[in-house]
């Protein structure tokens, strides 16, 4: 029997103009009793059929949308359809870039609510984190081994927003054998050159490992680095240092407070054969470690700031902002004349507009003249859903400072 979960009147807006979600507070009943994950019609308060989707009972997104065609079934098939096209979608950029680790599955902009899939080689990584997702697990698992016939497929979904869907917690081999960690990838070839090489521990690293996001501004960092000196903070694995010395930095510093992440760091160097002797590694305090450049009288001709989400609820937005604000003024302070700054914010609650008040306002305090000479965003393999535009999460800005 068809579960149908009907809003209330005027609810049905944002499904109109393909928003995928429903919240909570504009359902008005529900017409049968589902459980997580399972199938429901979503329809208008006058009946009108909206969208088929999944029923999260404890999220505050009461329904996610799988599709917004009334004949389509959800099923194995649905989901090797939606994967095939994602696939498809990244093969132009997988041939022209030689890349061996892309992200295959953006959730909803993907339209699959909640399933982030990258690839890295011979392991591909779900992340799952709906209550829909859960219950195809091994629909997706089974559409994975499809396209991706000898690649091990693995899990992490160890995060706590699952919390929020009602799940806990799972990490693991899905399907296949999990070859021996950190893999390689290869990314960013381009006609006759080899790719940048990235050591990427899927086991154990942030989110499913490695950050593909910034694959086309590390590139674009690199052209700002000849004989710089050159400070990458929030390194994690060190890639733009990496992508720095490429490009010719004098010096580069990657600073993280992970030490794990730097041990890969000092190994990316090597492994792209760069001269070690042009790198440190400093586990520390982006924060505090700004302040003692500052009291030391230190300058930098590049300086990379990347940091974590800070925002992860409207309620933490203003927090947020000062923070960006205090580390990227902090930055314009230690710039050389002419410097570079090349500053990101993957909070997708901070839009761009926002990220470049604080970005100004930041220049302003340090009381410096700047000028944005780029404006970056996610790379091609992060696409953006046009009816969702919370897919926009990563936002960047090349700066250049007086
Ligand atoms: N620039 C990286 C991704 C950065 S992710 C890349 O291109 O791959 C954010 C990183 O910031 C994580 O590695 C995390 O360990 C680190 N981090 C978080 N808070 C920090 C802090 N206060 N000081 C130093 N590092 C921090």
């Amino acid at each position: 029997m068809t579960i149908t979960v009907t809003l209330i009147a005027g609810r049905e807006k944002s499904l109109q103009r393909r928003h995928p979600w429903v919240f909570s507070r504009a359902v008005d009943k529900v017409l049968g009793q589902p459980n997580a994950g399972d199938t429901v019609d979503i329809v208008s308060q006058k009946g009108e059929w909206l969208a088929r989707g999944f029923y999260s009972p404890q999220s505050q997104i009461r329904a996610r949308v799988w599709s917004f065609d009334k004949d389509e079934v959800i099923d194995e098939a649905f989901f090797l359809r939606r994967l095939t096209r994602a696939k498809d979608s990244r093969q132009p950029l997988i041939d022209e870039q030689g890349l061996t680790g892309y992200r295959l599955c953006a959730a909803e902009s993907d339209g699959l609510p909640g399933v982030t899939i990258d690839v890295y080689d011979q392991v591909v990584v779900c992340q799952l984190l709906s209550t829909g997702a859960e219950r195809w697990r091994k629909a997706i698992v089974a559409a994975l081994n499809t396209l991706y016939p000898d690649a091990c497929i693995y899990e992490r979904s160890d995060v706590a927003v699952r919390k929020k869907e009602g799940l806990a917690e799972r990490k693991g081999v899905l399907s296949g054998t999990l070859p021996e960690q950190p893999i390689v990838i290869e990314e960013n070839a381009t006609a006759g050159n080899p790719g940048v090489k990235i050591l990427v521990d899927v086991e154990n690293g942030h989110k499913t490992g490695f950050y593909l996001d910034q694959r086309d501004n590390r590139r674009i960092a690199a052209r700002y680095c000849k004989d710089k000196r050159v400070l990458n903070c929030f390194s994690y694995t060190g890639t733009f240092g990496v992508y720095a010395l490429k490009g010719g930095a004098a010096e580069v510093i990657n600073v993280d407070m992970s030490e794990s992440a730097l041990a890969l760091a000092e190994q990316n160097v090597t492994l792209n054969k760069l001269d070690l002797s042009r790198v440190k590694f400093e586990q520390a305090d982006v924060f505090k470690l700004l302040r003692t450049y500052r009291e030391q009288g230190q300058r930098f001709d590049v300086i990379v700031l990347d940091p974590p989400k800070f925002a992860e609820s409207k309620a933490q937005l203003n927090g947020a902002c000062r923070g960006y604000k205090d580390i990227n003024m902090l930055a314009f302070q230690l710039l050389n004349a002419g410097g570079i700054l090349l500053t990101f914010s993957c909070s997708g609650l901070m839009s761009q507009d926002l990220f470049q008040k604080v970005v100004a306002d930041a220049a302003l305090d340090a009381g410096r003249d700047a000028q944005i000479l780029e404006r970056l965003n996610q790379a091609a393999d992060h696409p953006i859903g046009t009816a969702y535009p919370e897919g926009h999460y990563l936002k960047g800005l090349v700066v250049q400072a007086w």
